[in-house]
């Protein structure tokens, strides 16, 4: 369900004698506000959200190709085989990463970020995958190959993935 509310702002711009566009010289400017309440299911990732509460890290392992996946995948990429849960410690090394000057603020939780913050690409120990998240340290302070770990945060927390960032390892 959707609700929209509008603020009105009705000017009109003085064009002196002669304007061919004083007929449209009336311009109405409207403020919008959208906001939009809707049912998400986690389906087969839920396991790994419900864990991260807990303050532990599960990835997903392909035992016929030992691919270790996280973010998790039910289904290995590789050989199509259903996985199975292994935890991680949470510790990783950063492969890439961009400093963001904007937040997109898609809910509440990246909307609380201050700019400029840093979303890394961490390789975690034990995945075969890169597991991108935030990475609570100063731009400067980012290397690639740096080594960082999970830090998880008690909430509350708009959506589960937030219960967790990375920081740099002491
Ligand atoms: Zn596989």
């Amino acid at each position: 369900m959707a609700e929209v509310t509008s603020r009105k702002d009705i000017q009109t711009v003085s064009s002196g004698d002669g304007d061919p566009w004083a007929a449209f010289r009336q311009i109405e400017r409207l403020t919008l506000s959208l906001t939009q309440h809707y049912t998400h299911t986690l389906g087969k990732y839920s396991r790994f959200f419900i864990e991260l509460e807990q303050k532990r890290f599960l990835a997903t392992r392909c035992e016929s190709c030992g691919r270790v996946c996280a973010p998790p995948r039910p289904l290995c990429p590789n050989c199509l085989q259903p996985t199975h849960w292994v935890e991680l410690t949470g510790a990783g090394t950063v492969e890439t990463y961009s400093v963001l000057h904007f937040s997109p603020g898609s809910n509440a939780d990246v909307a609380a970020l201050t700019t400029p913050y840093v979303l890394a690409y961490v390789l975690l120990d034990g995945a075969s995958t890169l597991f991108p998240h935030l990475l609570r340290a100063e731009p400067e302070q980012v290397t690639i190959g740096m080594r960082v770990r999970i830090a998880y945060v008690d909430g509350p927390v708009e959506h589960p993935i937030h219960l967790m960032h990375f920081i740099p390892m002491e």
